[in-house]
């Protein structure tokens, strides 16, 4: 609304609409903030990064900024003081800004570029490690419209359907035929491969009128996922019937997936127990929890001998640990799924995992960063799910370590007190291997130090 209101005032003032500056060469963008509208419409060819003083990592401008695929470092308070015309080094992988750098750290800049985009040209391979140790490369989509780039860009199939952002504009609760009619076409785009497709996850930033009615002082914490669901109970067996319908069509039609089902917001065993025979009473034969909140994490072991799978959803995982809103600019410092405390509850589910035989996804953002995803492996994920942008740097990434090399990456990373830590000691595990993407790494931690 505040972008709408410039444009009228803009337009009522005979003055052109406030946007994007063309100064007819390519450059890094310095902002406040940017308007939904001038991220979505950024000409990638001029504008090279992106920095903002304000905005955390999941604000509007972030999560558009990764779906583009825009290298950016967002809340950077001291960017206000760059001057027109300033060479800077915008290193996104360590989310820091280099001033004034040296001709050396620019040559070393170069490297890293051009390596990156060999990366995103070089031959698309389902994602392993250097051992061959296989990690499926999963997307997260929020429509079925995202499946055939998806594809293209070598997904492996859907780690996690956002099935709310359907359905966030209506103020009644989808008919079984509007949604048939979207999961044949998410299950058709992937033959043959596994997609995981969530529940409705109403509340919170994404409130559904017909699940949340209700004024709470802290949503986040309130009715929300699978307790929402739970408290209309005919809206989800309403979607598992959708859901068991699409199945049984794409499989007959012979372009069926193989199709996974998972709640959200799951916090007890009891919840588990709920949502995996009510999964089954429609006959999905595998039905799993997003474990988002520490509590589930704590319990793995034991909500893991009930669910088929888990999926390690970093962002509220984030939030819950940490305590801090993640759609606050204010607490976004907190934000961080390097922090050793976040990274501790992953290792829990991972080895739940593996003590079950169940297999641990991660479909947060936390999965997109590509050492972090190193990381993340060595902590027992068994795939990833990611924005379909991000997967080419991660397959890349993961094919520089083994898994035990992952494992003690991991390691160091635990053994730190914070999250800059925990991302520095990796780095240096990293280097320790001595792989051109661990010397990457530890270049750029040498300039994050300096
Ligand atoms: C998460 O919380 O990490 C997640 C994947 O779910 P969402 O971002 O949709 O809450
Ligand atoms: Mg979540």
């Amino acid at each position: 609304l505040d972008d709408v209101a410039q444009r009228v005032i803009a337009r009522l003032r005979g003055l052109p609409a406030p946007g994007v500056p063309d100064p007819g060469h390519p450059f890094v963008l310095v902002a406040k903030d940017l308007a939904p509208a001038d991220t979505a419409l950024l000409d990638l060819d001029k504008v090279l990064a992106l920095v903002t003083t304000e905005g955390g990592p999941t604000s509007h401008t972030a999560i558009l900024a990764r779906e583009k695929a825009i290298v950016a470092v967002v809340g950077v308070a001291d960017a206000a003081g760059l001057k027109d015309g300033e060479t800077v080094i915008v290193d996104a992988a360590a989310g820091v800004v280099v001033t004034q750098p040296t001709d050396e750290e620019l040559a070393r800049a170069k490297n890293r570029a051009d390596a990156r985009a060999s990366a995103a040209s070089a031959p698309i391979t389902p994602g392993a490690m250097k051992d061959g140790f296989e990690v499926p490369l999963l997307v997260n989509l929020g429509n079925a419209e995202g499946a055939a780039e998806a594809v293209a860009l070598g997904a492996e199939g859907v780690g996690l359907f956002r099935t709310e952002f359907l359905f966030l504009s209506s103020s009644q609760a989808p008919t079984v035929e509007q949604q048939r009619v979207v999961y044949e076409k998410l299950l058709a785009a992937f033959p043959g491969k596994k997609v995981v497709v969530r529940v409705l996850d109403a509340g919170a930033d994404k409130p559904l009128p017909f699940l949340n009615d209700a004024h709470e002082e802290n949503p986040a914490l309130g009715l929300r996922g699978l307790r929402a669901l739970r408290a209309s109970e005919d809206i989800l067996r309403e979607q598992l019937t959708a859901l068991a319908e699409a199945d049984a069509a794409t499989r007959a039609a012979g372009d069926g997936a193989d199709l996974w089902v998972m709640a959200p917001m799951v916090a007890t065993v009891e919840e588990t127990e709920y949502f995996t025979s009510i999964a089954r009473e429609y006959g999905i034969r595998t039905a799993g929890v997003m474990v988002e909140v520490p509590s589930s994490a704590l319990l793995a072991d034991r909500i893991l001998a009930v669910a088929d799978f888990a999926s390690i959803g970093t962002n509220d995982l984030t939030q819950y640990t940490m305590a801090a809103d993640r759609l606050l600019g204010s607490v976004a410092a907190f934000q961080d799924p390097w922090h050793p405390a976040v990274l501790r509850l992953v290792r829990e589910v991972g080895e739940a995992g593996r003590a079950n035989g169940k297999p641990v996804g991660i479909c947060g953002e936390a999965a997109a960063d590509p050492m972090l995803a190193v990381v993340l492996v060595g902590l027992g994920a068994t795939s990833l799910s990611m924005a379909p942008t991000a997967l080419a740097d991660v397959r890349a990434t993961l094919l520089q370590y083994t898994l035990g090399e992952a494992q003690a990456i991991a390691e160091a990373a635990l053994a730190a007190n914070d999250a800059a830590s925990a991302r520095a000691a990796a780095q240096s595990a990293a280097a320790s291997t001595s792989s051109p993407a661990a010397e990457a790494a530890a270049t750029r931690e040498k300039e994050t130090e300096q």
